[in-house]
């Protein structure tokens, strides 16, 4: 049997010398612009705040309401923000969200889709209203959004696209049928925009976070015996929390991570591994 040989770098430069810069400086944002849907509240708020403490200069989007609170959070620590506000319900708002911050910062370098929303009801009853509602925000502004970006990354010559899937990327769930199709959707999308722009220099990513302690969850949390059922699966034994999903967000923003495209990273303590 042939003896192994422990891994060895000759000296730190071989390790690094494609870049010339270290690890931690290949996690830096500084200089990129960021546009951030649904950054108002829960994930999209932690992954906003995150990508400018990493260095970058973010758009924070809000659906009713432009996302300022999360804006001036991020001013408060020192960084560049501006506040938006679309509903992505409507096919014309993804256009005028990407001029809004075109106008703003000139570019955008890395887009963050996050919004989302989930409307229950029993398959048999479901209404083509709501089928149609969470499509268009999930799915089609998703779409729309990245097509829009892209035009840009692809004259740059890069860029990066990061979108928030869903255990129900993988999982079918329960009265979500529109929710269920719209995040297999996401998962779908990401690698069949990843194949294309690959070569242009953009990475297509996605997260699958799993079950996280926000508004989007508020009724899981609420409802006792659903709660117990959802712990128990858990490996980690414990509800995510929006900052758990940061690390994955930056990581998915930044160069340490531009050999990895198509990629869905699942952020959920285990559930999927169960
Ligand atoms: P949340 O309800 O706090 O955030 C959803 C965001 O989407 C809000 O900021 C809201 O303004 C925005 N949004 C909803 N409808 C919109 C519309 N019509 N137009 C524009 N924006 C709209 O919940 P969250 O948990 O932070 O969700 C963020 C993303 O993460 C969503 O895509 C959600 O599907 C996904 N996700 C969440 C969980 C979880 O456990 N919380 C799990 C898997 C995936």
């Amino acid at each position: 049997m042939r003896e192994r040989q422990p891994l060895q770098f000759r000296n730190m430069s071989d390790a690094t010398q494609h870049t010339n810069i270290g690890i931690l400086q290949r996690f830096r944002l500084h200089g990129k612009r960021a546009l951030v849907t649904g950054a108002a509240t829960g994930l999209g708020a932690a992954i906003a705040i995150a990508l400018a403490e990493a260095g970058a200069s973010v758009a924070c989007h809000g659906n009713r309401r432009a996302a300022e609170q999360t804006a001036e959070t991020i001013r408060s620590k020192g960084g560049e923000a501006v506040a938006f506000s679309a509903d992505l319900s409507h096919t014309a708002s993804p256009e005028a969200l990407v001029n809004h911050t075109l106008e703003a910062f000139g570019g955008i370098d890395i887009l963050v889709n996050n919004a989302g929303t989930i409307i229950r009801h029993e398959a048999a009853e479901y209404p083509l209203e709501d089928w149609m509602t969470v499509l268009q925000v999930n799915l089609t502004s998703v779409f729309q959004l990245s097509q829009l970006v892209a035009k840009g990354m692809i004259e740059r010559g890069g860029g990066k696209i990061v979108n928030i899937a869903s255990l129900l990327s993988f999982q079918g769930g329960i009265r979500v049928p529109a929710y269920a199709a719209s995040k297999g959707g996401v998962a779908q999308l990401t690698k069949a925009l990843a194949n294309e722009w690959a070569s242009k220099g953009i990475q297509v990513n996605a997260i699958a976070p799993g079950y996280m302690r926000t508004e989007n969850t508020s009724a899981l949390q609420a409802d006792e015996t659903r709660n117990r059922q959802i712990l128990e699966r858990i490996p980690a034994a414990r509800w995510g929390e929006a900052d758990d999903l940061t690390g994955a967000a930056v990581f998915l923003s930044s160069p340490a991570s531009d050999y990895i495209t198509g990629a869905i990273l699942n952020v959920d303590g285990g559930w999927l591994a169960r």
